[in-house]
C-alpha cells in the first residue's frame, strides 16, 4: 500500500482536479479498498457539469467501484486482506421508518458513496463502518473481472427500475434512451421473455452499439409516434422506462402509453429542467400509472452479483472505453459526447 494516492476532486460545476494526498487511514471498524475498477455513471456526469446539492465541496465522486481490501481494522470480521469486492452507493441507516421497511434506497438519511462519502475516482477508498455494516458490499469470485462487477450498481438500479413495472410476458416495452442504463433494462426486460423491447436513441452510434437483440428506432429519422402506434395496432406500449436526463422523454412517453401502462422514469434530470405538465384527467380516463425509481438496495446489489457471477447478464459489451485516473478529464469529456457506452477509470496502481 501507497503512502499517497492519486484522487480527482469535484470542486464545482465543470471543475475537477487531481491530486496527491495522502493514503486515507484506518479508524476503528474501517477498511481501506484498493480501487480497480470505477465506472462513470449519469449521475457522476451531471454533478461534474451541473453541480449536486447532496455533493459537497471538494469531494471524490465515483461509485460503481470494485477493488481489493487491502487494510482491515481489528473490528471487521466481514472482510479480510485480499478479498474482491463491488460496492454500490446507497448506504442504509437501518434506522429510519423507510429503512426498516426495507426500502434502504429511500433512506431518510440518503447518504451515499460519492456523495457525501469519497468516491471512487481515487486510487484507494476508506470503507467507514456504516457501508461496512449495512452494504452495499458484495463479496465477487476471481471468475468475475473488476471492471464488470463495477457494473453492479447500475444493473442494480436497474432491477429496482424493472421492480415497478409489474411486467408480463404479453408486455411491450419501449426504453427511451440506448446508453448503457437504456441497453441494460432492455437486458433486463428480456430476460423477463416479454413480447418486444424497442430502444430509442438520437444516436445511430449508440443504437448500432445496443445489438441485434432489440427493435431500435431513431426518432430523428422515424416518425416515433406513428411507428408505435402502428406497431401496437393504435394500442401505445404497455410499459416505458425513460433512461435519458431529458424532460422531452418524460413529455414523449405520455403520448405513447397504452391504457393501463406503466411508466417509470428512471433517468434523473439536471436541476433547471423545466416541469412536466400532465392532465390528471389523462391518467384518470387511461389508468395510466406513473412511476419514478432511484438508486438500489443491497438485496438489488447482491441479485445483481449473482447475474453477473452466473453469466445470465453480460455487461462485458457495454464497456468501451477505458481511462487511467490521471486522464479523467477526457473520460468525463467523452462520456458526455454519448459517443461510447459505458467508461470505466483504472485507478492505475
Ligand atoms: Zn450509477
Ligand atoms: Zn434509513
Amino acid at each position: 500500500m501507497k503512502k499517497s494516492m492519486l484522487a480527482a476532486f469535484f470542486e464545482g460545476p465543470g471543475k475537477l482536479t487531481l491530486k496527491n494526498i495522502d493514503t486515507p487511514k484506518l479508524i476503528p471498524g474501517s477498511a481501506l479498498l484498493q480501487i480497480k475498477s470505477c465506472a462513470l455513471c449519469g449521475s457522476d456526469i451531471r454533478t461534474y457539469f451541473h453541480g449536486n446539492k447532496r455533493v459537497p465541496v471538494p469531494q471524490i465522486l465515483g461509485h460503481e467501484v470494485s477493488g481489493e481490501i487491502v487494510a482491515v481494522d481489528k473490528e471487521v470480521t466481514t472482510l479480510k486482506v485480499g478479498d474482491r469486492i463491488s460496492l454500490a452507493a446507497d448506504i442504509p441507516c437501518n434506522n429510519c421508518p423507510y429503512c426498516k421497511r426495507g426500502l434502504t434506497n429511500c433512506c431518510k438519511e440518503n447518504l451515499a458513496v460519492g456523495y457525501q462519502i469519497p468516491g471512487g475516482f481515487a486510487q484507494y477508498m476508506l470503507l467507514p463502518p456504516r457501508l461496512i455494516d449495512n452494504g452495499p458490499w458484495e463479496k465477487i469470485s476471481s471468475s468475475l473481472s473488476y471492471e464488470v462487477a463495477s457494473l453492479a450498481e447500475p444493473l442494480a438500479c436497474c432491477l429496482n427500475g424493472m421492480a415497478k413495472l409489474d411486467l408480463k410476458k404479453e408486455h411491450s416495452v419501449l426504453i427511451l434512451g440506448s446508453g448503457p442504463i437504456g441497453i441494460i433494462l432492455g437486458l433486463l426486460a428480456k430476460k423477463e421473455g416479454v413480447k418486444e423491447v424497442i430502444l430509442t436513441d438520437y444516436s445511430n452510434q449508440r443504437l448500432a452499439l445496443a445489438g441485434k437483440d432489440f427493435t431500435l428506432v431513431n426518432p430523428d429519422l422515424v416518425d416515433i409516434k406513428k411507428f408505435i402506434w402502428e406497431k401496437t395496432e393504435g394500442l401505445g406500449v404497455d410499459r416505458i422506462l425513460t433512461a435519458c436526463s431529458d424532460i422531452s422523454s418524460h413529455e414523449l412517453s405520455l403520448e405513447l402509453i397504452s391504457k393501463q401502462g406503466v411508466i417509470n422514469f428512471f433517468g434523473g434530470l439536471p436541476k433547471n429542467s423545466r416541469f412536466l405538465n400532465i392532465s390528471s384527467n389523462f391518467l384518470h380516463y387511461n389508468e395510466v400509472s406513473l412511476t419514478g425509481s432511484h438508486g438500489c438496495t443491497p438485496q438489488q446489489h447482491k441479485k445483481a452479483i449473482e447475474l453477473l457471477e452466473k453469466g445470465e447478464i453480460d455487461l462485458a459489451p457495454l464497456i468501451t472505453h477505458t481511462f487511467p485516473l490521471k486522464e479523467i478529464h477526457q473520460a468525463f469529456e467523452l462520456a458526455q459526447q454519448k459517443t461510447g457506452l459505458k467508461v470505466i477509470i483504472h485507478p492505475g496502481i
